[in-house]
């Protein structure tokens, strides 16, 4: 079996609603249950350890202020791509689940459009389907990596 290549992610939290160890601590959940070894860089505030990305080892992920715009949903990644986006403002209404809730759900979906970066399609389970709802969020059994 081939060495396990740790995943590098620089985060860029421009928007800021949810702090940095918060997202890294939700984003990086999936990842722990694949086996996936990830390492988080706040990218803002770290910008001397930025390294050149690279597919499928050094990614970005900004977090973004405004909306993506019509049928992106809460963010969007160019599969095969190295930055994706999200944009906490969608998620809103999250937050009446509590500031938790919401923290979580903007980290799942950092994790799920990385998980785009990696080649990963859209699937009928787990962190990959396409739409999240709130009644799903404490339900550990959709927020895992599951092919089908
Ligand atoms: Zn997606």
């Amino acid at each position: 079996m081939p060495a396990k290549k740790k995943l590098r992610v620089q985060v860029y939290n421009q928007e800021g609603s949810v702090p940095f160890q918060s997202l890294v601590d939700s984003a990086r959940q999936p990842f722990d249950l694949s086996g996936i070894e990830t390492e988080w860089i706040d990218a803002l505030r770290q910008p001397k350890t930025l390294m050149p990305y690279a597919l499928n080892s050094n990614l970005g992920l900004r977090v973004t202020k405004g909306k993506p715009g019509p049928n992106l949903g809460s963010g969007y990644a160019v599969p095969g791509g190295v930055l994706s986006s999200i944009y906490p403002e969608t998620l809103q209404s999250y937050r009446r689940l509590g500031e938790d809730a919401y923290h979580k759900i903007v980290g799942m979906s950092g994790a799920h459009e990385i998980g785009h970066l990696t080649g990963k399609p859209h699937s009928k389970k787990g962190l990959m389907r396409a739409n999240f709802r709130p009644e799903e969020l404490n339900d550990n059994a959709n927020w895992g990596f599951i092919d089908d």
